[in-house]
């Protein structure tokens, strides 16, 4: 069996003069957590629902399981899981009753009473869908698009509008779909959950993919130094002389030390600790996935999705 369950070459999507998905060519391995990541009106959930066969493309091609999506529609449509944007189902029936209704759609029985208590459901299975909080819809959209038992789940922006908390948890919700060997493609505008889940990442923006990669080698190439931050403090400057590669002066007056490697920021974040004896707040900031969308997009996004320059 291929290795590559998605394989997508020079896809473009046209709504009128509007060109949402430019061009656009990248693949999925089996087992994967791959995150398309990228500010609002990108291009994401055009590209996720054109892999879903729900939009035809204007050109190039792809392929889901080895099956075209344009002539191979059904065969494609029976093994996939959608957990669409702002997902909603029905508000008057139950947990139980939402997630029964689709596996009987699809025909499988499944293992409902195990799919409850993986999703962290077990409680709420006999509430009705309009009673639960927003991280609890989610996962009930995630218990749905399982029922029929996919090999490939879609999650598209699944946890924009979270609080922190939820976020988090559902974060494991979907690592533990890796764990079942669930391939897992999820668009997200959040860098650090794509640096939580992530396996690759595409980075699109006005529908070009920038860059595609492993998040390890994406940071490895894009990710800025490891820097050491302490703030209000004349003393630090001389301190990290003794290890940093370069000391700044940033513009509220922190002093910034950067680093190789994260051992030598170490060292120095140690004798910091010593020499100021814990009066100063010193932070330690590793290379992240901020920095690579900055230096790949030229900019960042926002809590609302918006692109910053
Ligand atoms: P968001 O997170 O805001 O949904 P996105 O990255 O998913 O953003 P898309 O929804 O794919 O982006 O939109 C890409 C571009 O295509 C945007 O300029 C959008 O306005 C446009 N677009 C999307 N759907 C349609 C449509 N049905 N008709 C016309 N233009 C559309």
């Amino acid at each position: 069996m291929s290795q590559e369950i998605i394989e997508v070459e020079d896809l473009t999507k046209k709504y009128g003069d509007v060109t949402a998905v430019d061009g656009i060519s990248f693949e999925v391995s089996r087992g994967e957590i791959f995150s398309l990541v990228g500010p609002n009106g990108a291009g994401k959930t055009t590209t996720v629902e054109i892999l879903e066969c729900l939009r035809r493309p204007t050109g190039g091609n792809a392929r889901v399981f080895g099956f075209d999506v344009v002539d191979e529609e059904r065969e494609i449509k029976r093994r996939i899981g959608v957990m669409p944007q702002e997902f909603n189902t029905f508000e008057r029936l139950t947990v139980r009753e939402n997630v029964e209704l689709i596996s009987d759609i699809y025909g499988k029985s499944g293992d409902l009473g195990g799919l409850y208590a993986d999703r962290g459901l077990g409680e709420e299975m006999d509430k009705s869908f309009d009673e639960l909080s927003g991280g609890m819809k989610r996962r009930v959209g995630i218990a749905m698009a399982l029922a029929g038992d996919p090999e490939l789940l879609f999650l598209d922006e699944p946890t924009t509008g979270l609080d922190p908390r939820a976020r988090r948890e559902l974060w494991d919700t979907i690592r533990g779909l890796e764990d079942r060997g669930v391939t897992v493609f999820l668009t997200t505008h959040y860098m650090e959950e794509v640096e939580e889940l992530s396996d690759r990442a595409g980075i699109i923006l006005d529908g070009k993919l920038l860059s595609v990669d492993s998040v390890d080698d994406l940071i490895a190439e894009y990710g800025e130094d490891v820097k050491i931050v302490v703030k209000d403090s004349d003393e630090a400057e001389g301190i990290l002389e003794r290890y940093a590669r370069e000391v700044t002066v940033g513009e509220k007056g922190e002093v910034i030390g950067k680093f190789d490697d994260m051992e030598g920021a170490t060292e120095a974040h140690f004798s910091l600790y010593k020499e100021l004896s814990g009066r100063f707040e010193v932070d330690l900031v590793g290379p992240s996935m901020e920095d690579v969308f900055l230096n790949v997009a030229g900019g960042r996004i926002d809590e609302s999705g918006r692109l910053v320059k």
